[in-house]
């Protein structure tokens, strides 16, 4: 058995930020991940360049039952802090829309960083380690039962994530050692993921896989994201729909307006009395992909007709129809492909400053277990790392 002070289950972005922390402030820190590696998650994140945090990075930007306990979080290790962090190493990053920071080369050297850090903080990795088990005593100390050996310290931090990817190592630990001590576990559902399409779309949209239209997608409780949708053979996919998957309910409707920046009305009279003799399919082609068009054609939502046959009703319907395209998904792609869990551990339960559980001393909880989940963006890393640094001046 290894006595230790502490042990931070998941070597992820929210662990290994921690470990560092702790370790520099003279604690002994283990970090306990079952994966061969640590950091898979940031090594696979934004297409292998990890968008690492966001230059906008706001409580704004999250879902979290409780918004005070994001500010809270957020205020104290900002984005600013992070991009410190890594000009301090000499990271090469660039901006990309939205104040997104991805890194240059690739994301391993977000994991370098961390791992530098938590060399310097003389923290120790245990790796290939399953958590079975976390138990109380008496003393007041844990043990954490691994696979392969028993840690005895006085403080376990739970950064294990959540449910997305389970072939990367996600397991639902952390919940279960919440629950354990009786610490309440919101429902949790797979968020930033593609929508699955009822079988009717999907023989409408059939072969629009690979069409990308720049929209406006608003969720049936009026939350709207404007990027890009994505036609997959599989449903919708995208920033926008990813974006808006974090607020949709089964059985609601998505509305999506494909031409955001027109005047869509005055657009189909000027084409009516100016290139009367055009089809609409040519004219409309002119401003969205004509495969889309094609196939908004054959389920006849845009007749098949030249502009100056278009009657005054046939254009306000055709205008709701571009401009409040209603998609009702299936459902979502699940955790397999989801980016982020929506839910987990109820932040109520725990210290806005220092992450510990109230109802339980030397009991931690970090990163994507917790309650909070931020937009598409790199909103989900600084999150972690705004978790991780504030837990582990503490535990
Ligand atoms: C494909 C993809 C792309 C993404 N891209 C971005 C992006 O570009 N920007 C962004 O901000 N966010 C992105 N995210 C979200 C981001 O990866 C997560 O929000 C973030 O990794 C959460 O960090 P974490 O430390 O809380 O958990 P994780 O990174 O999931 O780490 C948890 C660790 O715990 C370990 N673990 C779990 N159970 C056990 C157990 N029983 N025993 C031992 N170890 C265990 C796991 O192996 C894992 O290493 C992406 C997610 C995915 C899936």
């Amino acid at each position: 058995m290894q006595q230790i002070e502490v042990v931070v289950i998941g070597a992820g972005a929210a662990g290994l930020m921690c470990a560092a922390q702790a370790g520099y402030r003279g604690r002994q820190v283990a970090v306990v991940d079952m994966g061969k590696k640590p950091g898979r998650k940031i090594l696979i994140s934004g297409g292998g360049r990890c968008n690492f945090t966001n230059e906008n990075a706001s409580p704004a930007n999250y879902l979290c039952k409780n918004p005070h306990f994001v500010k809270s979080c957020l205020s104290r290790y900002t984005q600013h802090d992070f991009i410190e962090l890594v000009d301090r190493h000499g990271l090469a990053y660039h901006h990309k829309t939205l104040g997104q920071l991805f890194c240059d080369n690739s994301a391993q050297d977000i994991v370098d960083i961390l791992l530098t850090e938590c060399d310097w903080a003389g923290v120790s990795l245990h790796l290939r380690q399953e958590v079975l088990a976390v138990e109380h005593q008496a003393d007041g100390r844990y043990l954490v039962k691994t696979t392969t050996q028993t840690f005895n310290c006085e403080s376990v931090v739970i950064a294990a994530g959540g449910l997305t990817m389970p072939k990367l190592g996600a397991t639902p630990i952390g919940y279960k050692i919440a629950e354990q001590f009786g610490l309440t576990v919101l429902p949790t559902t797979a968020a930033l993921v593609p929508f699955t399409l009822h079988d009717h779309d999907k023989a409408r949209f059939d072969g629009l896989s690979g069409i990308s239209v720049d929209s406006l997608v608003t969720s049936a409780s009026g939350i709207q994201f404007r990027e890009n949708i994505l036609f997959t053979h599989r449903g919708l996919s995208g920033p926008a729909i990813l974006q808006i998957s974090s607020f949709w309910k089964a059985g609601e409707f998505v509305s999506i307006n494909l031409l955001p920046d027109l005047d869509v009305q005055a657009q189909l009279h000027d084409w009516r009395s100016e290139q009367g003799q055009k089809s609409l399919r040519n004219l409309l082609s002119t401003i969205l992909p004509k495969r889309f068009v094609e196939a908004l054609i054959s389920d006849g939502s845009i007749p098949d007709k030249n502009a100056n046959q278009l009657s005054h009703t046939e254009i306000e319907k055709l205008t709701e129809t571009l401009t409040s395209w209603k998609i009702k998904p299936n459902g979502t792609e699940g955790y397999r492909t989801a980016e982020v869990t929506l839910g987990g551990v109820d932040t109520d339960e725990l210290s806005s400053k220092t992450f510990e559980a109230k109802k339980q001393k030397g009991l931690y909880f970090i990163g994507e277990v917790t309650d909070v989940t931020g937009w598409l963006g790199g909103y989900n890393f600084q999150y972690a790392w705004s978790s991780g640094w504030a837990c582990g001046q503490a535990c």
